[in-house]
Formats: structure tokens, sequence, C-alpha cells
């Protein structure tokens, strides 16, 4: 697939507006994003987004020394695709302990991780002070260690048993979670628990979990306080592809409003009236990227995560084809036109594919991961792990340069163990 932006042969004449004004920095309308998304042209696609990615990333593709810890798999929610939740006293359900938590921190700094990926269900079984007592035990024995923890749907938790959480008031409730969680060592939320911003999907696929509002609130709140997020789209389920795309104008316009409160747009927009931000696009050729040594508090990347139907209550769907993985992944790129990054999640998307995803869009494949519990991929054990050697075989032979990142896309230096960040 070439990488210039010279005309390419189209074949659907449609695309040929898109690719302008994708490539001049416009906004792509939600009747593109339908184009995009029912082209027979799918090569097209990904070759757009390539386009896009090259101009924000040029030929480099990140990766991460990461490793992920689930501290319990016990939940008091049962999300139809969903294989990690367990009840207390079924087979197979855990909560770590604080002294199992610790060498788990201890673990991460002897393997030299930037990052502390840390999820886990909605137990009804432990206090506030487990989470924060977390945080700072893995402070303690790894504090160079970038902890990112815990979905907005965990956030909205940790507010009901804080017993904090009121509904009228909700955003001051995160507030209170959040703040507890940063003082303790908090310092960036993982992109989990969004699913796709639909209420129909919702009530089919995951009642009971927070919905769309509450989590896109959680996010705000932590952009104010000064954290960096992610948000993921787990799709290939009950959605349709129409929810997909109201999805990621959702976040797009969720971004709109986190980069023109650090000032994008130079003027001051109300903090709570979305429909008020200005659309800030960073895809026009040179457009500022955001940079986290001066200011945080922005999405950093879109990652679609595949649905597997696998041992979960909706086994009987079949989950989306490989193709319609490259392609969502495109469309995500292209739509989401002022989020930095596109992560294609080796885990769920296996290495193979997201080493193609490079070349349709995607900029990042995610880390060396140990111990990733949460899905399976084709029955596959927990224990998932790579080496450095194989992500930067894989981003080599995708025709990138393989540049190592911390949990903020800082670059870093690294010998052995011993890193440190190169913007430091
Ligand atoms: S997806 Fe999360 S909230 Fe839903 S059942 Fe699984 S662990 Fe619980």
């Amino acid at each position: 697939m070439p990488a210039t932006l010279e005309s390419p042969c189209l074949t659907d004449p449609r695309l040929e507006s898109i690719r302008e004004r994708a490539l001049a920095g416009e906004r792509l309308t939600i009747d593109d994003g339908r184009v995009l998304y029912s082209t027979a042209d799918v090569w097209s696609v990904c070759e757009l987004a390539h386009a896009i990615r090259t101009r924000l990333h040029g030929d480099i593709a990140y990766y991460n020394i990461n490793r992920h810890m689930n501290y319990s798999n016990v939940c008091a929610l049962s999300c139809k695709f969903c294989e990690f939740a367990r009840k207390k006293g079924d087979a197979g359900e855990y909560t770590r302990q604080l002294d199992e938590i610790r060498a788990e921190g201890a673990k991460a700094v002897e393997l030299g991780a930037t990052e502390m990926h840390i999820v886990g269900g909605l137990n009804p079984y432990l206090p506030f002070e487990y989470y924060t007592d977390m945080l700072r035990a893995l402070k303690e024995v790894a504090p160079k260690v970038h902890l990112k923890a815990f979905t907005a749907v965990e956030v909205v938790h940790l507010a009901r048993i804080a017993k904090v959480y009121k509904r009228a008031d909700r955003r001051a409730s995160m507030r209170w979670v959040l703040e507890r969680l940063i003082e303790a060592g908090l310092q960036s939320l993982p992109g989990g628990g969004a699913e796709v911003f639909d209420d129909r999907v919702h009530k089919e696929a995951f009642k009971g979990k927070i919905g769309s509002d509450e989590w896109l609130d959680v996010h705000m709140v932590a952009h104010e306080l000064g954290l960096n997020t992610n948000a993921t789209m787990l799709y290939g389920h009950v959605d349709s592809r129409e929810e997909r795309l109201k999805h990621m104008h959702i976040l797009r316009r969720m971004q709109d409003q986190a980069l023109a409160r650090l000032g994008y747009d130079g003027r001051d927009v109300p903090t709570d009236d979305v429909a008020d931000a200005p659309e800030i696009t960073l895809t026009g050729e040179g457009a500022r990227m955001p940079t986290p040594e001066l200011e945080q508090g922005y999405y950093q990347t879109i990652i679609p995560l595949p649905f597997f139907p696998d041992g979960s209550a909706l086994e009987h769907l079949p989950g989306p084809t490989g193709l319609e993985n490259l392609r969502t992944l495109a469309v995500a790129r292209l739509m989401l036109d002022n989020f930095p990054h596109a992560k294609s999640f080796w885990i769920m998307q296996t290495l193979g594919m997201a080493q193609t995803m490079l070349q349709c869009g995607a900029d990042d494949i995610d880390g060396t991961v140990v111990w990733y519990d949460i899905t399976k991929v084709g029955g596959s054990t927990t224990h998932q792990e790579t080496t450095v050697w194989d992500l930067q075989r894989a981003i080599r032979e995708a025709g990138f340069k393989p540049v190592e990142r911390d949990t903020l896309y800082r670059r870093v230096e690294r010998n052995g163990r011993e890193w440190r960040v190169l913007s430091d």
C-alpha cells in the first residue's frame, strides 16, 4: 500500500471528496462515515487512514513495556459480552491482597516496565480504601512506574462504595473519587467500559453498567483534573455500524471540549456544555499536537476492540471479521480527527492483525503485557505476553521505525531494565 499522498486509484467516486477534505484537515461528517463503512473499496479507506496517520506520526510506530494487573474478577454485574467476571464463591474467583499487589509492582520494576495497567470487576465486597491502599503500595515499590488505572465504570462504582455518589450531582462524586485516587498515585485512566454509546446497545448487551453520559462525565472530570485518558469502542456484538459512527462522533465532540479547555481555539469554553465547543482537528498540515510535558487533560488514544463471542452470553453471535476490524480501525482514525493516536491492541487483534493495522491508521500496538485476563482471544490462556523483539520486528516488517513510548507517548531511552523519558 503506498504511503504517499499522491492521487490513488479510487474505485468508488464517493471517496474523492472525502479524501480531499480529510487531507485538507477538514472534519468528516457522519454521512462520510457511512460511505467509509459501506464502500466496497475498503483498501482506499485504509490507505487514506494510513496517509493521515503518516502525517501525524511519520514513519514511527509506538510500543511500550507494560504490565497488566486485574486485581479482582469478582463483579456485581453480568454484562453479556463478558467472560471475565465471577460471582463470589464461583470457581476461579480471586481478589489480590496487598502483598500480592506489592509483588506485582516489584515485578514490574524488575522487568523494566514503564506502566502498570490496572482494572478489575466491580467488586461489592471491597472498601474504597482498598483502591487507595493499592495505589500507595504500588507507588512505594514502583515509584517510577506510571499507574494507569480504573475504567470510568470502576470510578462510578468507587463513588458508590464510598457512599458519595449522588446522581443529581454525579460529577462532584466523580471528582471526589478521582482526587483521592490521584493523591494516592493514579496518573491516567484507561479507556475501557465505553462499549458503544447507544441506549439500545446498552439495554441489550450491558444493562446495569453505567451509560454513556456517566462514562463521558468521568473522563471529562478527569480531564479537568489534568489527567490524560483513553477511549475504547467494543464493537461487533449487537451494535450496528451506524451506532459506532455515533460513538465516534460523541467522542470527538468531547475531545473538542477538552482541547478547547486547553486553549486550542484561543477562547474560553464553558466546561460543562459540549454543544458550545468549537470543532478542533489535529489532522491538518502543521496542526499543533498536544504536548504532555506542557498540558494534560485530553483523550490520547482511540482503541477499537473487536468483540469475542466465545464463553460470553452472546456466544451465538459471529463476532466481527478480519476485514471489518481493519475497516473499523481505519474509519475510527479518519473520523476521530482530534485524537492524537489510534491503537491496534495486539492482545485483542492478534499481533499479525495489529501489524497489518499499522498500515490502516494505527500508530501504536501497545505493549509487552503480562496477564491479560479481561478478554482472551480464541480461548487462549490468561498469560499473554510478547517480547520487545517480537513487537519491534512486527513494526519493522510493517515498514515503520519502532519507538518505545511511556504512557503519555513520550519517547523512552532504555538500557535493559533501566529507562528514562527523553523529554525529562
Ligand atoms: S464487563 Fe466489567 S462490569 Fe461487565 S461483567 Fe465484566 S467485569 Fe463486570
